[in-house]
């Protein structure tokens, strides 16, 4: 299994961001998930393949040609593709991942996570889509998503396509309930 994890380019004025980050990575490793991501080593980014790769996880990083100065290729991952253009990475991401979430970033963040779940709306995957809210980042965005709703522009069960959790072993739990190496350690074992 592996998921495909959207974060900051950038790493955030506080080190818990970073820390974060990493952690998860190292989350996704000990439970023998692969990661996917933006190949790059800079910022948050950077860290969550750090964490992978500490921990001794697949990662697979997808850049496009034009931005692998800018991103700075991560010298340490399982597997590298780089694409001709930004849509032909996305593409790539999506297809190789069994899942998405999204940790704190910027636009081009927000603009990956919002395109998935766009996309699970339409039908086009049914595939997990999830924010790791760090720190409360995405507090403010749950809130304005909650006023289109009531607003009438988009619907409760499509709203809910996007699960938000603040603690990581519950995301993997919630994203993949019949996956046992996503499940909290003590769930479905005999001896306990
Ligand atoms: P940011 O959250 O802005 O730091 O960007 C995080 C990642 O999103 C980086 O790998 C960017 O290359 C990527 N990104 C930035 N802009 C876009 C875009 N328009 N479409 C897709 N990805 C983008």
């Amino acid at each position: 299994m592996r998921i495909c994890v959207f974060l900051g380019s950038s790493g955030g004025i506080k080190p818990s961001y970073g820390e974060a980050a990493f952690g998860f990575g190292a989350l996704l490793a000990k439970r023998g998930i692969g990661l996917v991501y933006g190949g790059g080593s800079i910022g948050l980014m950077g860290l969550v393949a750090d964490g992978a790769r500490a921990g001794g996880g697949e990662v697979i990083g997808v850049i496009p040609e034009a931005l692998r100065a800018r991103e700075q290729d991560h010298s340490d991952l399982t597997e590298l593709h780089v694409t001709r253009t930004m849509h032909e990475r996305k593409a790539l991401m999506a297809e190789m991942s069994d899942g998405f979430v999204a940790l704190p970033g910027g636009i081009g963040t927000f603009e990956e996570l919002f395109e998935v779940w766009t996309w699970s709306q339409l039908g086009y995957h049914a595939k997990p889509c999830a924010l790791l809210n760090i720190n409360g980042f995405y507090d403010a965005m749950r809130t304005f998503i909650d006023h289109v709703v009531a607003e009438g522009f988009l619907r409760p069960a499509h709203r809910d396509m996007l699960q938000v959790h603040e603690d990581p072993d519950v995301l993997l739990s919630a994203m993949f309930p019949n996956h046992p190496e996503a499940q909290l350690p003590w769930i479905g074992r005999a001896d306990l």
